[in-house]
């Protein structure tokens, strides 16, 4: 849920014109005020260690003070009730890990509770309840009507504003089922400790507070190792998504994605070290992506230096852990810092830093964590490389070095496109077969035959240079691409090709005769031309056409010429 500044301001003026005033009124108009300060300081400290340990049950964080404050608020009333109540907030804004955008959040809970305080106590109050009174039937009535009462309109409350900030929200949420659970369990408590020590003193406090802080604090335990069990779940989920990605860019953008939504962090920067220099491969701050630049310097002798260097990962709570070690991307804004070094084969290739503008906001079982998704994306970029040679390795002629058919057809077809879109004016190819080659095979061997062909291919290719793309379509055929020639220009080219052909000594092994000799022979090659939009519109007529040109127009002409389609 994010909420705009102008409702984050909102609710730091409700604070500011309600709670201060309120609080001034409750104190004038309260009727009862805690008398018996050493007895009250003791519910309060209660109060607090009660708050100290908030836990999470099922994504919903619960708080177990509101049975201190309802024991409170009938021993001494609305006013007693409300100061207890703002201080518990403390430790709980301690672990929301409030920073300067999150402020609102403060001002806002504590409007909250006020009005909680307030309008639950005048109603308990309104409603007859005698403040003090222990009539066993009173204290059970009242104090449940209380404490349901409290759950429900923070409920509402909470509902409210979420409307007006524009959210959908739902009333039933499981954050209610779970808090009216704990009540179910706490209430007694609440209402038993006012009896118990209404009757014999603070000894009670400490008698009940014992066993339910020890139950919170066993339940937080629990729920944090839930808490590590669900982000292990989430990174090996993590893990499997990425190992599908094919790329190393879907990779980086993904990885660092996720990480960003899987930590509380601002900012994320993956630091590569290509060939003993530092580079910012990826920048995310505010979850927008960054192109940094940052001096390979700077970075070396920075704390990311470090952990490169020494391959372990590390985390810092606060900015004066690592201000003498900043490395210059890093805001100064920052507080709590992971830094893991991303090891590939053994080797450590890269450092991973993610930062927030929060202390203390990352705990150490986190930075395992990011550790493991750290080899994760190791594995996954290793795996893309592979994948990225293997396709590579496939569209290569492992004799000519050229590319083959393969990457052809899919270029022809790319081009089109572009002619189609009109980012090319026009598209020739230019087919050429060895003449006679058959021949050449049966006079020299299969062996001379291929170091012609390998020849060949480096003749055509120097030849066009970086004015197309030339691939070995099949056995003795080759294939240029040119993208933005006119017919033409093509046929012309298509010509110089062909006298340079048939100008070009080969020299091959006379590897049929008893003693092997070299010998120079010359090769000619029959060449068809084709061009988009003219001849076709699409890759496949491309080549077709062109093979149609290089057989009717060059082949069954005599050989050793250059013919254009005609239609
Ligand atoms: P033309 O094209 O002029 O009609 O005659 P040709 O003899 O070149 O044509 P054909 O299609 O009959 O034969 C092509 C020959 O190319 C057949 C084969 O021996 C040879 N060839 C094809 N691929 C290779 C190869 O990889 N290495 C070698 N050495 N020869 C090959
Ligand atoms: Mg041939
Ligand atoms: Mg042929």
């Amino acid at each position: 849920m994010v909420f705009t500044q102008r409702a984050k301001n909102i609710m730091i003026s409700l604070w500011f014109i309600f709670v201060p005033i309120g609080t001034f009124l409750v104190y004038i108009n309260s009727p009862t005020k805690p008398t018996e300060w050493e007895n009250y300081g003791y519910y309060l400290l209660l109060a607090l260690l009660s708050s100290v340990f908030p836990f999470v049950i099922a994504g919903s964080t619960i708080i177990l003070v509101l049975w201190v404050n309802a024991a409170i608020f009938m021993k001494y009333g609305l006013l007693a009730e409300l100061i207890s109540m703002q201080l518990s907030m403390f430790p709980v804004i301690y672990h929301m890990k409030i920073t300067r955008e999150t402020l609102f959040k403060y001002f806002f809970n504590s409007f909250m509770f006020f009005l909680l305080s307030v309008i639950c106590g005048s109603l308990i109050l309104g409603l007859g309840f005698e403040v003090g009174s222990i009539a066993i039937m009173d204290v059970i009535l009242y104090g449940s009507l209380y404490a349901i009462s409290y759950i429900l309109l923070n409920h509402v409350i909470l509902y409210i504003r979420e409307l007006i900030c524009g959210f959908k929200p739902f009333f039933l949420t499981k954050d209610f089922y779970w808090e009216t659970a704990c009540l179910l369990m706490t209430l007694p408590f609440g209402l038993s400790l006012y009896l118990f020590e209404t009757a014999t003193g603070p000894i009670a406090l400490l008698l009940m507070g014992i066993p339910l802080i020890t139950i919170t604090v066993i339940v937080r335990l629990y729920s944090d190792s839930e808490k590590v069990n669900n982000d292990l779940n989430k990174a090996s989920e993590f893990g499997h998504e990425l190992a599908e990605r094919l790329t190393s860019a879907e990779i980086l953008d993904m990885f660092v994605e996720r990480v960003s939504k899987m930590f509380p962090i601002d900012t994320a920067y993956i630091v590569d070290n290509v060939i003993d220099k530092f580079i910012i491969l990826r920048a995310v701050e505010d979850g927008v992506k960054k192109e940094l630049e940052s001096s390979h310097e700077e970075i070396k002798y920075s704390f990311v230096g470090n952990v490169y260097q020494k391959g372990e990962p590390i985390l810092y709570n606060k900015q004066t852990e690592w201000l003498h070690m900043k490395p210059s991307f890093l805001s100064m804004e920052m507080q709590s810092v992971m830094a893991v070094p991303i090891y590939r084969n053994q080797k450590i290739e890269g450092v991973l830093v993610l930062a927030t503008k929060s202390k203390f906001a990352f705990e150490p079982y986190q930075l395992n964590i990011v550790h493991l998704l750290c080899s994760y994306f190791a594995v996954s970029l290793e795996k893309a490389r592979y994948v990225r040679e293997a396709v590579a390795q496939s569209e290569i002629c492992e004799l000519t070095k050229l590319y083959n058919y393969r990457y052809l057809d899919r270029q022809i077809a790319t081009e089109m496109e572009k002619v189609v879109a009109g980012a090319y004016h026009s598209l020739s190819l230019i087919m050429l077969d060895i003449d006679k080659f058959k021949a050449v095979n049966d006079t020299y061997g299969h062996h001379s035959g291929n170091l012609i062909l390998k020849e060949f291919a480096q003749l055509i290719k120097k030849e066009i240079g970086g004015e197309g793309t030339v691939g070995r379509y099949g056995g003795e055929e080759f294939v240029v691409i040119l993208p933005n020639y006119t017919k033409l220009q093509a046929i012309n080219l298509a010509e110089q090709l062909r006298m340079k052909i048939e100008q070009t000594p080969f020299i091959v092994e006379q590897g049929l005769a008893d003693v092997a000799r070299e010998e120079i022979i010359f090769i000619t090659a029959s060449i068809g031309v084709s061009t988009a939009p003219e001849d076709s519109d699409e890759g496949n007529s491309l080549i077709r056409n062109a093979d149609r040109a290089l057989y009717i127009g060059a082949k069954q002409a005599g050989r050793n010429r250059v013919a254009e389609y005609v239609k």
